[in-house]
């Protein structure tokens, strides 16, 4: 694990909120992290569904052809939500954080195993 990364409450090492990472999806969207845009590439395409936070906030909130890159970044969800989406009882809470970063990220080399 780099220096400087935190174990955050519930065992989670967050490469957003611990390493300051941002990732510029190939659909012009901003995403705290590349699990996260795998996830919701990977539920769209099996499920036809979206993150708990794209249905929150629509679908154009991170979206670089719509917002500044500044204002995507100072977004309540970035600035907020996530850190309280650890929380498996908080609504917009996204298993993909436990599953790839859970447990001291000792899984965080690995993409989605989920079936
Ligand atoms: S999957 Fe969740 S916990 Fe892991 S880096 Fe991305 S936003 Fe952070």
């Amino acid at each position: 694990m780099p220096s400087g990364y935190k174990v955050r409450q519930y065992g989670i090492v967050c490469k957003h909120l611990d390493a300051e990472e941002f990732y510029f999806g190939a659909n012009h969207k901003v995403y705290p992290c590349c699990y996260l845009y795998d996830e919701e590439i990977e539920i769209n395409m099996k499920r036809n569904e979206v993150l708990p936070s794209t249905q929150r906030y629509g679908d154009d909130y991170n979206d670089l052809t719509v917002h500044t890159f500044e204002e995507i970044q100072n977004h309540e969800y970035f600035k907020k939500t996530l850190a309280e989406s650890f929380d498996k009882d908080n609504e917009l809470h996204c298993s993909r954080c436990w599953r790839s970063c859970g447990d001291k990220g000792e899984r965080s080399t690995q993409k989605n195993v989920e079936s």
